[in-house]
């Protein structure tokens, strides 16, 4: 039987999100920036699910902006921020172990005149608070670092790197698309200034996501997608309501007890083989990147059909190992041995 375990690249829209979509596709199609009633109706569906995505995270409704996904929300935070200094331009500090829309983002920047610094991590994985310390330049316009790895399911201590951000006066950035939802996250306690969460990593529809932007208007984003004023002006375009509609949902309904059955049979599996988890001790239970001994262990691995990534499914097209893996000293031939198997995410209380 073919077992979908490739959670952390999408996860299915749950029964309850399809639901709470369907009339807003053909019933109440009203554009909800309209004047009259039927708009306004659209207007206050969009204002419940910002409301529980904006309680999710200890932040305001007014500093949610949807997006069509994380990679918008990464690239508006990055470029948003960037684009303000693009006279005397700056400085930025990521990791090297970023979503590739986050890397590529800077890449970009790079070059237009901005300077990024990298952040290895160490190899356990982590990025260390002292390096993020060190690469703060008096021109740091930017910190942006991930919460939890898509491809090894590290938890960051972005708590940590959201203090040094802001004693030092600089704004922080996270990517949580994999967090979100699943870890306790409140913005205030881990001085987060911006947040990229996507739907479709938490049983919600692909093509909505959203960026929390403390204090939206105050910190004066460029927007990336100009046009009738929506969402603050930071970006243009009718909101879709049934997305965002499916989003809040999945905000409201999200599992917080795990599906053992997966579990247990991931685990038996394993049990057989000869593996090492790859992540050191500070990941989260639905993310196991293993590689494995031998080829022989992977042979046996395959046998199960299960649907799972190499790498992440992003990476999937080309062959080399990936630059996670390769910043966390596997080899090659180690990076052909490795799996990404994620199962279905629920809520992680701690
Ligand atoms: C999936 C993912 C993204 C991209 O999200 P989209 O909504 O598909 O654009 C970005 N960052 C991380 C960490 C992810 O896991």
């Amino acid at each position: 039987m073919i077992k979908y375990f490739d959670y952390a690249a999408s996860t299915p829209v749950s029964a309850l999100v399809l639901d709470a979509m369907k009339s807003w596709q053909s019933e109440s199609y009203a554009n909800p920036s309209a004047a009259h009633s039927e708009g306004e109706k659209a207007a206050k569906a969009i204002q419940k699910a910002r409301e529980s995505i904006a309680d999710k995270i200890g932040a305001l409704p007014s500093e949610i902006v949807f997006t069509s996904g994380a990679s918008e929300s990464n690239n508006l935070a990055l470029k948003g921020v960037a684009f303000k200094h693009l006279e005397l331009k700056g400085h930025i500090i990521t990791s090297s172990i970023e979503h590739k829309c986050i890397l590529n983002t800077c890449a970009f920047l790079e070059s237009i005149g901005f300077s990024v610094t990298y952040l290895d991590p160490g190899s356990d994985g982590l990025i260390a608070s002292k390096e993020l310390i060190a690469a703060i330049k008096q021109n740091t316009i930017l910190i942006s670092i991930h919460h939890v790895n898509n491809e090894l399911g590290i938890i960051q201590p972005i708590e940590s790197f959201g203090e040094i951000a802001f004693k030092n006066n600089i704004l922080f950035h996270t990517d949580a698309a994999q967090s979100f939802c699943k870890l306790n996250i409140d913005v205030d306690d881990m001085d987060i200034d911006m947040l990229s969460l996507s739907g479709h990593k938490v049983y919600g529809p692909k093509g909505i996501g959203a960026l929390y932007i403390r204090d939206s208007r105050g910190l004066g984003l460029v927007p990336l997608i100009h046009g009738g004023g929506q969402e603050l002006g930071l970006r243009g375009g009718t909101s879709p309501t049934p997305l965002i509609v499916g989003l809040g949902e999945a905000v409201d309904s999200f599992p917080s007890e795990p599906n053992s059955n997966d579990y247990c049979m991931v685990m038996d599996s394993l049990n057989k083989l000869n593996f090492k988890r790859n992540g050191g001790s500070n990941v989260v239970p639905n993310i196991w990147s293993v590689t494995f001994e031998s080829d022989l262990d992977v042979e046996k691995f395959k046998v199960n059909n299960w649907l799972v990534s190499q790498g992440s499914a992003c990476n999937a097209m080309s062959n080399v190992a990936s630059h996670v893996l390769s910043a966390l000293g596997l080899e090659e031939a180690e990076a052909r041995r490795t799996y990404r198997i994620s199962l279905p995410p629920f809520y992680i209380s701690e």
